[in-house]
């Protein structure tokens, strides 16, 4: 693969292969399912917090990505999973021999990181809903279509007029945006992802410098860092630690600094924190899928409770299991008093409104405390 690798990138040593643009795509599509688990995992510990961020995760995590690829593409000049991978982004045009990313670009990019595939899953979800879902899959669209809304009745009621013509017009143009929107979107789908297909293959030729038709669109390359790059970082890094210190600044402005430099660390940390997220989520999803984690909680099942012990002047307990103590005749629509043992019902119920006790165990019992048994064994 290495081999592979080397050869395809050809001469050029700042393109990367293929094969880390691929995993450049594959960190981040595992980040968002990692940290969803993670979350659900301690939602069922915490529901009161958590689950309310679990059903809008999609849009948290927009907005986390928001602040992370931010940060990212302002300090290193390319998306996280890029800069994990020891990549960056550059401009195809140069403005004045810089190729650095302008303020348009880092926004270019985040909606490309960040707002595309929140708008995609959205779109996916709306079409697995106007299609009418897995049953439509499966069983023909005639199926699903039956429980949907039908087409609006033909003849009007009263020529359109009022609010309710209103209405029901406003149905009609939405029944056909969702028609028009079934019958194009499997159609734009394609299309988005055969160009994806096509770039890479494209790129893995060397026929484009762009991984992606978006980057083409918004004329960005991902290229390796240099060492003329981590240099600078370096010089950056020890930088930042100036930040804090309270150069002839305002009180505020020292805080605002150590805020600045807290916040960009934390960030930083990410680099760290959310690798090790998917391992995480690869270790949990392991775990749960393997019963190795039940041989280790192999803790004996608790003993069951002792029976309560018939008392002396109360009825003995008959010998054949299922006969009634009270009747001993075999037993008949089953229920346990309190003490647990079993009776007919219609004997337990008579027995206990006249003598409030258990006729076995003499304890107290009322009638309200009869189970009955759905299974008498
Ligand atoms: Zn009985």
């Amino acid at each position: 693969m290495e081999f592979m690798s080397d050869m395809l990138s050809g001469a050029d040593s700042g393109k990367p292969s293929l094969f880390e643009i691929v995993a450049q795509h594959k960190m981040s599509d595992l980040i968002e399912p990692a940290l969803r688990h993670v979350t659900s995992v301690y939602a069922h510990r915490y529901p009161r917090y958590l689950v309310r961020i679990l059903n809008w995760h999609e849009e948290v995590y927009a907005a986390i990505m928001l602040l992370v690829e931010r940060h990212y593409l302002r300090a290193y000049g390319g998306s996280f999973a890029e800069h994990f991978y020891g990549t960056k982004r550059v401009r195809t045009r140069k403005i004045r021999g810089d190729s650095s990313l302008t303020r348009g670009d880092v926004w270019g990019s985040l909606a490309l990181l960040v707002g595309l595939p929140l708008v995609k899953s959205r779109l996916d979800q709306y079409y697995e809903k106007v299609s009418g879902g897995a049953a439509a899959r499966l069983l023909g669209s005639s199926f699903a279509q039956v429980g949907q809304s039908q087409d609006p009745p033909s003849e009007s009621v009263s020529s359109g007029s009022g609010l309710y013509g209103v209405r029901r017009r406003f149905l009609a143009l939405r029944l056909s945006v969702e028609r028009l929107f079934k019958l194009c979107y499997p159609h734009v789908n394609f299309v988005y992802h055969a160009a994806t297909a096509l770039y890479y293959v494209a790129y893995m030729f060397d026929r484009t410098d762009y991984n992606s038709p978006w980057l083409h669109i918004l004329g960005l390359q991902v290229r390796r860092l240099s060492a003329a790059d981590y240099r600078a970082m370096d010089e950056r890094g020890s930088g930042t630690s100036d930040l804090a210190a309270p150069a002839n600044g305002s009180p505020i402005r020292f805080v605002r600094n150590m805020v600045a430099y807290l916040l960009s660390g934390g960030l930083d940390f990410l680099k760290v924190l959310l690798p090790l997220s998917i391992f995480f989520y690869r270790f949990l999803e392991w775990w749960h899928r393997s019963d190795f984690h039940k041989k280790i909680q192999m803790t004996p099942p608790p003993p069951p409770p002792m029976p309560l012990k018939p008392h002396p002047d109360g009825l003995a307990v008959p010998l054949d299991q299922a006969l009634c103590p009270i009747c001993n005749e075999t037993r008949t629509n089953p229920a346990a008093a309190p003490s647990g043992y079993v009776y007919c019902y219609p004997c337990i119920f008579n027995h206990i409104s006249e003598k409030h006790t258990c006729p076995i165990t003499m304890a107290a019992a009322h009638v309200s405390g009869i189970r009955k048994l759905y299974s008498d064994s």
